[in-house]
C-alpha cells in the first residue's frame, strides 16, 4: 500500500535563521561604517502575551546585532506624553525603527500614535502613509507578518504570475496588505472574509491560499486544491490547549503541495521581517547621511 502524497513543509525557523544571520551580516558591516542599526519598542501596560512578543523582539534585535532600545510604561501613561515620547524618538539618529506594541491601553488611540511614528521608522508597516505606499509601489515598509508570508512563498521556488492567490481575512495589518503583496507579483488575488458566503468555491481554484482568521478550520482538506500552497496564519488554541493555526494541518497536508506548520511556520518570520525593516531603514538613513 502506497502512503497518501504529503506536501513539503514550508520551515519558517529554518528561512527566519538564514534571513536573520544576513540580517546580522549587513548589521555589521553598517555599523563598520559608524551606524549601527537601532529599534525602539514601547510597551504602554501589563498585558501578559505583549510581554512576551515585546520580549522575543528584544532578544531577537540583540541576537542579530541590532541595538534595541525597551520603554516600559505603566498603563495610566498619558496619550500626550506617548506622543511626545514617539516625537523625540522620531528625531533620534539613533533610532530607525520605531514599534509601540498592541494593544493599547483603551485611553490611548492607536491610530494617533501609529500616525505619529515618521513614516521612514514606522518598520511595523501600519500607518496611513505606509498603506498608501504599498498600494502604489513605493519603497516603503511592508507590515511585517505578510512580508513574511510572501518570503515563505518565495522559498518554495514558485513563481507566482499568473497564479489564483485567495487570501481569507481582509484585516489591514494582514489580510489586505498580504493580498496586495500578492497582487505586485502578479498573481490574481481573492480576498474572501466573514461575509463570503461559498469560501470552498474560492479556494478550490486557489494555487495559494493564505488563512488570516483567527479561527480554527477555516480550511480543511475539502477546500484546498491538490499541490497548492498553503500559508496558516492563525494563532489559535486547540482543545489540549496547545496552539495551532486556521489550517486542519493533518488532512490538508494530504492535499496541499506545500505548507507552513503552527507553530514555525509564519510566527518567527513575522519578528525576522521587524529585523529586515530595521535594517533596510538604518540603511537608508545611512545613505541619506
Ligand atoms: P482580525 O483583525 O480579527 O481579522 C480577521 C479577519 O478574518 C477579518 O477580516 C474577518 O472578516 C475574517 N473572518 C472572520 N471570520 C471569518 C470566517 N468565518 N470566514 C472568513 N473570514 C472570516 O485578525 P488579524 O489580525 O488579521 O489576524 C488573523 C489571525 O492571524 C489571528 O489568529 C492572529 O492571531 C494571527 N496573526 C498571527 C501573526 C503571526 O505572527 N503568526 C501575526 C498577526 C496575526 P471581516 O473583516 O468580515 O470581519
Amino acid at each position: 500500500m502506497t502512503s497518501p502524497p504529503s506536501a513539503q513543509i514550508i520551515d519558517g525557523v529554518a528561512l527566519s535563521r538564514q534571513l536573520r544571520a544576513q540580517v546580522a551580516e549587513r548589521a555589521a558591516a553598517l555599523a563598520q561604517r559608524g551606524t549601527r542599526p537601532g529599534l525602539a519598542v514601547i510597551l504602554v501596560g501589563q498585558d501578559p502575551a505583549s510581554q512576551v512578543y515585546v520580549r522575543n523582539k528584544v532578544k531577537a534585535c540583540e541576537d542579530s546585532g541590532v541595538h534595541s532600545l525597551f520603554e516600559k510604561y505603566d498603563a495610566s501613561l498619558s496619550q500626550d506624553v506617548l506622543l511626545a515620547r514617539i516625537e523625540a524618538l522620531n528625531n533620534d539618529p539613533a533610532i530607525h525603527g520605531i514599534l509601540v506594541q498592541m494593544p493599547l491601553p483603551r485611553h490611548i488611540d492607536p491610530h494617533r500614535v501609529i500616525e505619529t511614528i515618521a513614516t521612514s521608522k514606522d518598520v511595523d508597516g501600519y500607518s496611513t502613509l505606509s498603506a498608501g505606499e504599498l498600494m502604489t509601489g513605493s519603497p516603503g515598509f511592508n507590515p511585517c507578518t505578510p512580508y513574511g508570508c510572501m518570503k515563505l512563498i518565495a522559498s518554495t521556488g514558485v513563481d507566482l504570475r499568473g497564479k489564483h492567490a485567495v487570501v481569507i481575512g481582509r484585516s489591514n495589518t494582514v489580510g489586505k496588505p498580504m493580498a496586495l503583496m500578492l497582487l505586485q507579483q502578479n498573481a490574481t488575488v481573492t480576498i474572501c472574509h466573514s461575509a463570503t458566503g461559498d469560501i470552498k468555491s474560492h479556494t478550490l481554484q486557489a494555487d495559494v491560499v493564505v488563512a488570516a482568521v483567527g479561527r480554527r478550520n477555516v480550511l480543511t482538506a475539502d477546500m484546498v486544491k491538490p499541490g497548492a500552497i498553503v500559508i496558516d496564519v492563525g494563532m489559535n488554541r486547540n482543545d489540549d490547549g496547545k496552539l495551532c493555526g486556521d489550517v486542519d494541518f493533518a488532512a490538508v497536508r494530504q492535499v496541499a503541495g506545500f505548507i507552513t506548520p503552527v507553530p514555525g511556520g509564519v510566527g518567527p518570520m513575522t519578528i525576522t521581517m521587524l529585523l529586515v525593516n530595521t535594517l533596510e531603514a538604518a540603511e537608508r538613513a545611512a545613505s541619506d547621511l
